[in-house]
């Protein structure tokens, strides 16, 4: 999938806001895509921005969200039809919402409610099909068959949160994104259903868009990272070249402020100041008032993403790192 030049605004005329700008970002398949930044940097808004799920005043103003098939020609998600889309949607696309633990409804049964889903995009499934099938999903996350029959207060908070990642695999769709799928969870269950997504991953070959505040989970998970600062991307690596040498000052911060898991110790440091005022963003670089290494540049124009001459493998919006 290819978010190309997507930008949205919240409201419209003067009193907009722009809280995605400009975002350029590929989802290759059979990875593991994580998206990072401080709260309120637009990682859910371009999420649901990309998938037409924004709700009102979120507009997308540009761009185009490419979609490739495994057979057949590109789609634009922001060009496609009501039906095109619910027909898109869950089959080769599905998400699990921030908080989406609790959006269960509180008087179906679990069975029930993965069995509409099915229902829903496969009408033609006989009612034994479903169950079945119900069935089977739970067990994917790991999930006794005897638990078909419990309502969602049955369950803990990390079994809601396995049945939303159930619901998301249903019909075995070729994207999933995640936005922030554990963080109401305790430390171990989000390691553990983490892990039994990305085993799900190497059998059923989707990819993944996997958005957190937890870095050490998004280093562990994830095969390339994408850091975001006031609506904007400004670092983008794969993982383990992120986390053991950050180009972006940004990036930096934020991977200093949590501990490491393995290897060395580091200094936590964290970021000093606070994200920008959407209404109200710095000339030039965003970052640029919290930034130890600000220079005279950083004040001209924002900074654009380039493939840095010192690793073109990468890229990052700093003035630091010179276009190859
Ligand atoms: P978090 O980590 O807290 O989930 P996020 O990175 O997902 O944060 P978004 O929820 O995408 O951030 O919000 C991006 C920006 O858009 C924020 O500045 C937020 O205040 C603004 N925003 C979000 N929803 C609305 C809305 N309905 N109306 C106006 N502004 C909004
Ligand atoms: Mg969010």
């Amino acid at each position: 999938m290819e978010i190309r030049g997507l930008s949205v605004d919240y409201g419209v005329g003067p009193q907009a806001v722009r809280a995605v700008n400009d975002v350029h970002l590929t989802l290759n398949r059979g990875e593991v895509l994580g998206l990072a930044g401080e709260s309120g940097s637009g990682k859910s808004t371009l999420a649901y921005g990309a998938t037409r799920l924004l709700p009102p005043p979120g507009v997308v103003t540009g761009g185009s969200v490419l979609y490739h098939p495994d057979d057949g020609d590109p789609v634009d998600l922001l060009r496609m039809t009501p039906g095109e889309l619910r027909a898109f949607r869950w089959s080769q696309l599905s998400i699990v919402f921030q908080g989406a633990m609790n959006s269960l409804n509180p008087v179906t049964t679990v069975a029930a409610q993965l069995t509409d889903v099915i229902a829903e995009h496969r009408p033609k499934t006989s009612k034994a099909d479903r169950m079945a099938r119900a069935a089977e999903l739970l067990a994917l996350v790991g999930i006794a068959r005897d638990r078909l029959d419990s309502y969602p207060h049955q369950l803990s908070g990390g079994m809601r949160q396995r049945v939303m990642i159930a619901m998301a695999l249903a019909l075995e769709p070729r994207v999933v994104i995640m936005d922030e799928p554990t963080t109401a969870l305790d430390v171990v269950m989000q390691r553990q259903i983490m892990r039994q997504l990305a085993k799900l991953k190497e059998q059923l070959g989707f990819s993944v868009i996997f958005i957190t505040h937890d870095l050490s989970l998004l280093v562990e998970f994830s095969d390339r990272i994408a850091i975001m600062y006031g609506g904007r991307i400004v670092e983008q690596a794969p993982a383990v070249e992120l986390y053991d040498n950050s180009l972006h000052p940004y990036s930096d911060g934020l991977l200093h402020s949590f501990p490491a898991l393995r290897g060395p110790r580091r200094e936590l440091t964290g970021i000093p100041g606070s994200p920008p005022d959407l209404r109200d963003m710095p000339v030039g670089c965003a970052f640029q008032p919290r930034c130890p290494k600000a220079f005279d540049p950083c004040g001209g124009s924002p900074p654009p993403l380039v493939r840095p001459a010192s690793d073109p493998g990468r890229s990052v919006a700093c003035y630091l790192h010179p276009s190859a």
